[in-house]
């Protein structure tokens, strides 16, 4: 457990401490410093400062890489009205993967109510193990029940890696269970790997306005916990003779419901179109549109298609086209089997939204434009000839 102190025989009350905490937890009561727990939260800036080594901070932690009982890979089955999210077979996907470079077991953590059938599309898409919390209270997802009851597994069978789609649902749930636990985080990952010679956790997630790829470690504390990004993993396949595996049932009580919210409606959300990141196609669109009028054409394409629409920021900032639309750092991921980018530069906070898609056809009138860096095809010219005669030719070619 992490503790901190100040050793009252060494503080010679020169208040350097009270000067950098930068959370105001340190007081001087006489020529004693004495540190208020309720506002410490350990980041240990005082520690260093200390000219006579009177902080002693201890933060419980473990040694990278040694041994120590957690084990597994888990991956939270986030569910709605008793759906699986797709989010799910992506992290399964990754998560086998990493079960494999540590040679241990996949399990899933469902919770909710009804939802015990669920857990054999777990089995089939590769879970071992599915831990399940069913109860009618758990019917809506609130994040007080689902936390606590999350924090509790995690406690009593020890994960080395919890991994959780960067969902409204996945984002906001575990946070409050790596604080309870307690333990670090890493937001919206596009890449996870096994580091070959710590057998750590290398999350790669895009930082600095997604100008560079920040790969974070959670040396000291587990277990080690992602969000993942939508779209970005390769989802694990199912298996329809794959065994059933281990189901744990997890009891839960009137307490582990408590809750200071109470959900008495859901309001679906109704998108314009079809949901871009599930979209098999996507013929997106930017500046070079030059106005809202001309996304009709974009809109043609997409229907020859049966895509979707999606845009660049500047589109979207521009007002011609709603933000639901939007695709990169700021919008949605998304991952088609082919992404039109019709006169889209390709900033890196765009192609960090796309540029795992299968194919990428760029359409752009500068030889020079950084799309074609990440393009499967090449179009260089005018998108106002280029993208009607596309229609056009895969209308015909369709009808045949
Ligand atoms: P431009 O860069 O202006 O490119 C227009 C392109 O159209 C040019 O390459 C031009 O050659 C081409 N063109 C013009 N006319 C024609 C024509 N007739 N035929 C063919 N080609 C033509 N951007 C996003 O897209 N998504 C995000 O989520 C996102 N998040 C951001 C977050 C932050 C913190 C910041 C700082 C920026 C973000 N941006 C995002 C903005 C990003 O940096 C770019 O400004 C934006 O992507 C540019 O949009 P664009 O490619 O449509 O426009
Ligand atoms: Fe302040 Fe950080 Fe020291 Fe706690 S550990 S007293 S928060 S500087
Ligand atoms: Fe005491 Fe060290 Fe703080 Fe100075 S920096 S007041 S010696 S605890």
């Amino acid at each position: 457990m992490a503790s901190i102190q100040v050793i009252g025989d060494k503080c010679i009350g020169c208040k350097k401490c009270v000067k950098v905490c930068p959370f105001g937890a340190i007081e001087m009561q006489g020529k004693l410093a004495v540190i208020d727990l309720s506002k410490c939260t350990l980041c240990g800036a005082c520690v260093e400062p200390c000219p006579v080594e009177a902080i002693v901070l201890d933060r419980g932690d473990r040694p990278a890489g040694a041994a120590d009982d957690s084990r597994g890979v888990w991956v939270f089955a986030e569910q709605r009205g008793g759906e699986i999210q797709s989010v799910v077979f992506e992290l399964l996907g990754a998560g086998r993967r990493l079960a494999a470079a540590r040679g241990c077991e996949l399990a899933a953590v469902l919770i909710g109510s009804g939802v015990e059938e669920r857990a054999g599309l777990l089995f089939r898409r590769g879970a071992d193990k599915v831990y399940l919390a069913d109860h009618p209270g758990l019917r809506d997802y609130r994040d007080e029940p689902y936390a606590r009851l999350l924090t509790r597994m995690i406690r009593e069978y020890k994960p080395e890696i919890v991994l959780t789609g960067a969902t409204s649902i996945g984002r906001s749930l575990v946070p409050r269970a790596a604080v309870q636990v307690p333990t670090g985080l890493t937001a919206d990952c596009t890449g996870l790997e096994i580091d070959p010679s710590s057998g750590l956790l290398l999350q790669t997630r895009p930082a600095f306005g997604g100008n560079i790829m920040a790969t974070i470690k959670c040396e000291h504390h587990r277990p080690q916990m992602a969000t993942v990004r939508h779209k970005v993993m390769e989802e694990a396949p199912e298996d329809p003779n794959r065994p059933a595996g281990e189901l744990v049932r997890v009891s839960v009580t009137e307490a582990d419901l408590a809750s200071r919210t109470n959900v008495l409606e859901t309001v679906k959300e109704i998108e314009e179109t079809v949901n871009i990141v599930e979209a098999d196609v996507i013929v997106a669109g930017g500046r070079g549109l030059k106005g809202p009028e001309h996304f009709a054409m974009l809109g043609e394409l997409a229907k020859a298609l049966g895509g979707a629409v999606g845009a660049s920021r500047a589109a979207v900032d521009a007002g011609w086209v709603p933000y639901s639309h939007q695709v990169g750092q700021t919008g949605k991921t998304v991952k088609p089997k082919i992404y039109f980018a019709c006169g889209i530069s390709g900033a890196i906070q765009h192609l960090v939204g796309m540029s795992s898609s299968d194919i990428i056809v760029a359409v752009n009138k500068n030889p020079d434009a950084p799309i074609f860096n990440v393009a499967t095809y090449g179009l260089v010219g005018d998108l106002f000839e280029i993208v009607p005669e596309l229609t056009r030719r895969f209308k015909e070619t369709l009808r045949r």
